[in-house]
């Protein structure tokens, strides 16, 4: 997979640390993944890499995120039981979530709404015999 973000010639070893992305599992240089920790059960994006407790490091991009939510690697790589939602960074990574994002099975749904509906207004009223002695 091509990688148009890094120009040819520069190594990500170099330049500063170097963590493991959890979607792909390629290593890359920290300026170019985004820290992620889990808070309460959910994934927050850490910008400034300052949060506490463990975390993890992912390429901001969909495919990265959509991997690692695939093998739960989250949850192994923060140590957090469980599934965790990863609406916050998914938002972050996906900014525009299409309407057909998930399920690209269905089909065109066509929809005869013309169909002149026949409503049988019957009135039912029941006029009672008025009885005048
Ligand atoms: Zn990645």
């Amino acid at each position: 997979m091509p990688d148009p973000g890094s120009p040819p010639g520069s190594d990500p070893g170099a330049g500063g640390p170097v963590r493991t992305c959890v979607g792909c599992r390629r290593r890359a240089a920290v300026s170019e993944l985004l820290r992620v920790v889990g808070v309460a059960g959910e994934l927050v994006p850490d910008h400034r890499r300052r949060l506490p407790g463990r975390g993890a490091w992912l390429h901001p991009d969909r495919r990265c995120l959509d991997e690692a939510e695939r093998r739960r690697a989250f949850g192994r790589a923060l140590r957090q039981p469980g599934l965790l939602d990863t609406s916050r960074v998914r938002a972050l990574v996906d900014p525009v979530p299409g309407p057909g994002a998930g399920d690209a099975g269905r089909g065109p749904s066509r929809s005869t709404a013309a169909e002149p509906r026949t409503t049988e207004s019957r009135s039912t009223s029941r006029e009672h015999p008025v009885n005048q002695p």
